[in-house]
Parts: C-alpha cells; sequence; structure tokens
C-alpha cells in the first residue's frame, strides 16, 4: 500500500524531531496532502493508526490538512482551482496544466508533550 510507506517515512520524521526536541509523547502530526498528491487521507489515518503503536506517536492526533489543486491561467492573470488534473478557466475557457498547488505532501508541523 502506497500510504503505508508514505506514513511511514512521515512518521520516522516526526519520531526524529519529537527525540530531538525531547518529547515524551506527540500529541498531534499534522500533515499538508494536495487533492492531486494521490494519498487517501482515509487510507493514511489507517496507517498511521497501524504504525503509532510503541512509538512516542501513540495516542496521537493525525490532523490531515488537504490543499485543493489550484491552476493558474495566463490569459487572465488568475488562479482557479479544479479537481482534475487538467483544468479549463471558468472565465476564458482555455485549458491550463499549469498546477500552481495540490500537490503538497508533507510534514507541517508537530505538538510535543
Ligand atoms: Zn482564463
Amino acid at each position: 500500500m502506497h500510504e503505508l510507506a508514505i506514513m511511514e517515512s512521515a512518521l520516522d520524521l516526526a519520531l526524529g524531531q519529537a527525540r530531538q526536541g525531547g518529547a515524551g509523547r506527540v500529541r498531534v502530526i499534522r500533515l499538508r496532502i494536495g487533492t492531486l498528491s494521490g494519498v487517501v487521507p482515509e487510507a493514511l489515518q489507517f496507517a498511521f493508526e497501524a504504525l503509532a503503536p510503541g512509538t512516542l506517536a501513540e495516542g496521537a492526533q493525525l490532523a490531515i490538512e488537504q490543499v485543493p489543486a489550484c491552476f493558474w491561467c495566463a490569459a487572465c492573470a488568475r488562479e482557479f482551482t479544479s479537481a482534475d488534473l487538467i483544468a479549463q478557466c471558468p472565465d476564458c475557457r482555455e485549458l491550463s496544466g499549469d498546477l500552481r498547488t495540490g500537490r503538497e505532501l508533507e510534514l507541517t508541523s508537530l505538538e510535543i508533550d
């Protein structure tokens, strides 16, 4: 499962930061996931619950922020959101493949005790 490998590396990173910060426990792990990253938040949550027990992050909350896909239309000089990989500008109907956000997959912050 794709998400299991992703969660494994995100959790590794989080635990590394927690140990550096002298944490006894991780309370919240925040992730940003673009809607076009190909990652299913539910699967990530499931992977987290499988991996966290026995680590500092056991019982921690996984907070997933979803970032919508945002495209740039050069003709109108505006951004617009779309659920698809190729998007049509709502104003001029030009197709845009200029994706600005939506592929994020990153650990944004931790709350530790
Ligand atoms: Zn346009």
